[in-house]
């Protein structure tokens, strides 16, 4: 057989088996009962110990050479298939195996402390696990190797080809200008509060609902709950997404967009690139931007709830019967300085982004000690945001991506927010009418544009060279700052 066929099929196959541990990865997280944990554990052991040894065969690095010998005569498509297999084949054999299994092993009890640590709002219990991880992920970047400064290496496992040059950068055009923001609009706008809980079967219709309206396709995906709401990929015919529902909280309208958009970006994929490597979002930044695209550029944008508010307020009377749209908009865009970023507004929320930035490269770099994280922590809240941490818990406690040994994550989240700004921008150059479109509920024409430009490409482009050809230029801070600006000033107005 040819090397570019046996490469294909070999791609086929290691997707195969990275479906399959992804279905047990969902039904671990939505179905499985308790008792089963242990079973499941050593089940994830055994076949991803398996699929491992499949990802650093001898086998596949000599195809992978054989078909760059002939990376000239090959198909664009075909071309990005081998640089994304070779990326993750590089990525799997640099990194010895008994390496690999302590880190899984102490992401492992790192999750646990964390849990009992910020429960008890007690940092010291994390700490030790913090600083074996962050020893770990300095390693890491040694043996992934780099350019210029550690923390690249890390990054670029999460954004391919990201430096942190660039997130300085993107941070150095964002800081000033969004702090202006803040001040400017902080606590201008009322936000919703509520009486009544809305009945959880309500939430699950209504989020459904705006997920049909969307476009996602029910017949290639479903939704299901569960503590953290999340989207997987099972084939290319089957990605997944859940949801949570609290009793007085909003997030069933907003996790839905969010995952909603994660969604159609997996289901626009083309089909021809099904169960290869190139079939998935290219990156975390560029899938972050479809997300917060459906979540904030368009669901906490006057036209959408123009179609939508008052079916939410047929389907919640008690909440809604005597809000009126205008307050519904300026209650769900309500700039409030928080400590917790999870619920942090679009103008904040960069700023905690921000100081994550700033502290993880510390830590990698060496400058930054983990037990002067809760102080530092504190400092850069009062700094950037204005508002004192009474409680580790609400601090440096609140995200689980430390416990997981994930840095270099965090930026992903700032590319995603200032992409998203681009490629709105770019779509209402191609619709002038977009309010029209929105108040209309014709999400098709939104999603049809955004599967043809974005989706249908899945990772046969690097994320830069994507976000080019859509928006004619290179990720920049200034279309998200534009938009922040134009719309927050006509919400106070
Ligand atoms: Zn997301």
């Amino acid at each position: 057989m040819e090397t570019l066929a046996q490469l294909k099929k070999y791609s086929a196959e290691l997707v195969d088996l990275h479906h399959v541990l992804a279905l047990m990865q969902w039904d671990q997280e939505v179905r499985m009962p308790r008792r089963a944990a242990e079973g499941r554990a050593g089940q994830f052991a055994t076949l991803s110990g398996l699929v491992h040894r499949r990802e650093v065969a001898p086998e596949l690095g000599a195809l992978l050479v054989e078909a760059g010998a002939q990376k000239e005569r090959l198909s664009v498509e075909d071309q990005a298939l081998l640089r994304v297999m070779r990326r993750s084949y590089n990525q799997n054999t640099r990194l010895p195996e008994e390496f690999v299994a302590e880190f899984s092993r102490l992401a492992s009890q790192a999750q646990m402390a964390w849990l009992e640590a910020r429960e008890q709002a007690d940092f010291g219990i994390f700490q030790p696990l913090l600083e074996r991880l962050v020893e770990l992920s300095r390693q890491q970047a040694e043996y992934l190797g780099y350019a210029a400064h550690p923390y690249d290496a890390l990054l670029d496992l999460h954004e391919e080809g990201l430096t942190t040059v660039q997130v300085e950068e993107m941070f150095g055009e964002l800081q000033a200008p969004l702090v202006g923001l803040v001040k400017k609009f902080a606590g201008r706008l009322a936000p919703l509060s509520f009486g009544e809980p809305f009945a959880l079967s309500g939430q699950e219709r209504f989020a459904e609902h705006l997920l049909m309206a969307m476009g996602f396709d029910f017949n290639r995906g479903c939704l299901a709950r569960s503590p953290h709401p999340f989207t997987t990929t099972l084939g290319h015919h089957d990605r997944r997404i859940t949801n949570r529902y609290a009793p007085k909280s909003l997030d069933f309208i907003f996790g839905a967009l969010h995952e909603g958009g994660h969604a159609l970006y997996e289901q626009g994929i083309d089909e021809r690139l099904a169960r290869s490597h190139l079939d998935d979002g290219v990156s975390l930044g560029i899938h972050e931007s479809q997300s917060r695209f459906w979540e904030n550029v368009v669901g906490r944008s006057h036209p959408f709830w123009q179609r939508f508010f008052p079916e939410l307020q047929q389907a919640f009377p008690a909440q809604f019967a005597h809000t009126g749209l205008d307050d519904f908009v300026r209650g769900i865009n309500a700039v409030t300085p928080g400590l917790i970023r999870v619920d942090a507004d679009e103008v904040t929320y960069n700023l905690h982004v921000l100081i994550r930035f700033e502290i993880e490269k510390g830590l990698i770099e060496g400058s930054l000690e983990v037990g002067a994280l809760p102080r530092v922590w504190r400092e850069k809240y009062r700094q950037y945001l204005g508002v004192e941490v009474e409680s580790d818990a609400d601090g440096v406690l609140q995200d689980i991506h430390w416990a997981h040994g994930s840095f270099g994550y965090f930026p992903t989240y700032t590319i995603g927010n200032l992409a998203s700004a681009q490629i709105w921008g770019a779509y209402k150059q191609y619709d002038p009418g977009f309010g029209q479109t929105l108040a209309a509920g014709n999400l098709t024409k939104v999603r049809e544009w955004l599967a043809r430009e974005i989706h249908g490409h899945g990772s046969v482009y690097l994320p830069q060279e994507l976000l080019t050809r859509v928006t004619g230029a290179p990720l920049s801070a200034q279309p998200f700052l534009a938009y922040l600006e134009e719309k927050f000033s006509s919400l106070v107005a």
